[in-house]
């Protein structure tokens, strides 16, 4: 048994990577020539730091930003400053109409009744989501011309909508959804338009309008479940191995001796666990790295605490030696943990210091 030297950071680390969220930034671009690309930051850009990333993002091109509430959009108000513009999911309720105005956000107006509020109040610029059938937030579409004559010549700055099923291309649904807009587009000529999230920028043009709403792919998430994903992850954990052990046939790992082993194995334990956002369920399929080399997951997550099967790392397993895990390997944990990297990334721990290169 050995312990730690007391050289490595003894703590966990979340190190976003700046310069792929750039190129991820610019992929988009490409991929979507001719529109233009906003930034959805929402929740913190997706767990990784709103207020370090906006700006990155700014740099790179953007100069629309989305958020889901006013709040998350006074923080990126004061981190890109004044000039882009802040569009505000969730609405507004009255209590968010100083922050709004204060820090020149654009309420996401989702029903005819706070189109009416907004228009008899506030009356500053506004965009419209109408719902094209995701049966989520937004205006039905039985209310499109009622809320075009509302508008009257107060027009909005951008109308939009977000497909259910762009992860899958072939979904009749994401027709459909087109379809439905174009009948939004009609009743509000030469406003701005917007309906493709990540997943729906892989689809054909008719399916981005002039805007497009990434979220996932500019931190390096796969946005569809099939097919390559060519973002580059932004996101991985170094965290330092706290202990190494060997375990002898018979032996067990971890609450609940989930773990056994026939052979002799060396298990190292890691500074990291469900508190910071790993999933108990990554268990099975998990695993983090030294160097390339891929170290899996021994018995259950703990709350700080994570076993890792070190034996085929060798001797480079040893305490403060740090093991990375996301990483290229986002996609991979996600599916391990039974979920999406969406939820992987929006569920990084506060305990985790954010370090930004
Ligand atoms: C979250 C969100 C997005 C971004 O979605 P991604 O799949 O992360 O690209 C775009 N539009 C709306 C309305 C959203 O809620």
């Amino acid at each position: 048994m050995t312990t730690p030297s007391g050289e490595a950071v003894p703590y966990p680390r979340l190190i976003v990577d700046l310069g792929a969220i750039r190129r991820n930034y610019a992929r988009l671009q490409d991929m979507t020539a001719g529109a233009e690309v906003a930034a959805v930051v929402k929740a913190d850009a997706y767990g990784l730091g709103a207020a370090a990333i906006a700006p990155v993002l700014l740099h790179a091109g953007a100069k629309s930003f989305f958020v889901a509430n006013a709040h998350e959009g006074e923080i990126v108000r004061a981190a890109v400053g004044g000039g882009a513009q802040i569009f505000v999911l969730h609405g507004f309720w009255s209590a968010d109409v100083q922050a709004i105005a204060r820090s020149a956000l654009i309420p996401v107006i989702n029903s005819p009744e706070q189109l009416r509020d907004w228009l008899a109040g506030p009356a500053g610029p506004y965009a419209l989501h109408f719902d094209t059938g995701m049966n989520r937030l937004g205006i039905p579409m039985i209310d499109v011309s009622g809320v075009a004559d509302l508008a009257g010549k107060r027009q909005p700055d951008l109308v939009m909508s977000h497909f259910a099923c762009a992860d899958e291309p072939g979904h009749n649904l994401n027709a459909t959804q087109i379809e439905r807009f174009a009948t939004v587009r009609g009743a509000f000529p030469g406003v701005r338009t917007s309906l493709a999230n990540s997943a729906g920028c892989f689809l054909d043009t008719p399916a981005h309008g002039d805007l497009v709403r990434p979220g996932i792919a500019l931190y390096g998430g796969a946005p569809r479940a099939t097919g390559a994903n060519p973002f580059e992850s932004a996101a991985t954990i170094e965290t330092p191995i706290l202990q190494v052990r060997q375990a002898r046939p018979g032996d067990s790992a971890g609450y609940g001796a989930t773990w056994t082993t026939e052979a002799d194995r060396r298990l190292a334990v890691v500074a990291l666990g469900y508190a910071d956002g790993m999933f108990r369920a990554a268990q099975k399929g998990g695993y983090g790295r030294i160097g390339d080399v891929k170290l899996p997951i021994a018995g259950r997550v703990s709350m700080d605490l994570i076993t890792l099967d070190v034996t085929d790392a060798g001797d480079s397993a040893k305490p403060g030696e740090s093991v990375r895990f996301l990483g290229p390997d986002l996609d991979a944990f996600a599916a391990a943990s039974g979920t999406l990297a969406y939820e992987v990334l929006t569920r990084l721990g506060s305990r985790l210091e954010r370090v930004y290169v």
